[in-house]
């Protein structure tokens, strides 16, 4: 960036033999037009202007562009990761990410899937019947070794046993990578992180700040745990 904005400071590289003599006698052999248009623009960018042999008198261009660094998002976002131990944060919803829904589907009796039709999340029992998807848990146990990773999910208001259901879940399939990091939110989006992964919008998902990863999403590109999985190699800590 400094050598794009203040060309003028290497000027100096491409002195003639009689340009460098001019030079250590105090006087600036670059043309009077080009030092006052160069001046102008230092002066406008609160820069002190070349000295009188037309070198830069102090750091104030590199300080100038330092502060234009400063002020960048990136910038900002890597200090941010700095002082987080560099890991970035990654959320995991359950329901058809981590967990097999169909799974739980499957095991409920003919009696409870007419009583709860088209609400059969709320089926009491119902998360602690299903299965993991195929290649969550090592999925989900590769992102804890190169990201902050958490699980986020949303519990049916009107099923007590779900919100049991799911933690039970957890400990079962994933006891020691899952410790303490299970989120049961109807708010995603206040969830502040750097990824998302989930197969929905819902809940806040689709306001995540960071990255949605729409798992399972025609046309994402995230088809399964191996895709993600993929995606995410390349921006591991
Ligand atoms: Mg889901």
């Amino acid at each position: 960036m400094h050598r794009i904005l203040f060309d003028e400071e290497t000027d100096f590289m491409l002195d003639s033999i009689s340009d460098h003599k001019d030079r250590a006698r105090g006087k600036n052999p670059m043309n009077q037009d080009y030092t006052t248009r160069v001046n102008k623009k230092r002066e406008a960018f609160g820069v002190n202007p070349l000295g009188n042999s037309g070198y830069a008198q102090d750091n104030t261009s590199f300080e100038f562009c330092e502060e234009v660094v400063r002020q960048s998002k990136n910038y900002q976002e890597l200090l941010e990761l700095k002082r987080r131990n560099a890991k970035q944060t990654v959320f995991v919803d359950m329901d058809n990410v981590l967990v097999n829904f169909q799974s739980g589907i499957d095991r409920i009796s003919e009696e409870d899937k007419v009583k709860y039709e088209g609400h059969l999340d709320d089926v009491p029992g119902i998360f602690s019947l299903m299965e993991p998807n195929e290649g969550a848990i090592e999925g989900y146990r590769w992102l804890c070794e190169h990201f902050d990773t958490y699980i986020l999910s949303t519990a049916p208001w009107d099923n007590p046993t779900a919100w049991t259901d799911k933690l039970y879940w957890v400990k079962k399939h994933l006891p020691d990578a899952a410790y303490k990091r299970l989120i049961l939110s109807h708010h995603k989006n206040l969830a502040k992180g750097d990824f998302l992964i989930d197969d929905r919008t819902a809940n806040g998902a689709g306001n995540f700040t960071g990255k949605h990863i729409h798992f399972a999403a025609e046309g994402k590109g995230f088809l399964d745990w191996k895709a993600v999985i993929s995606y995410m190699k390349n921006l591991a800590h």
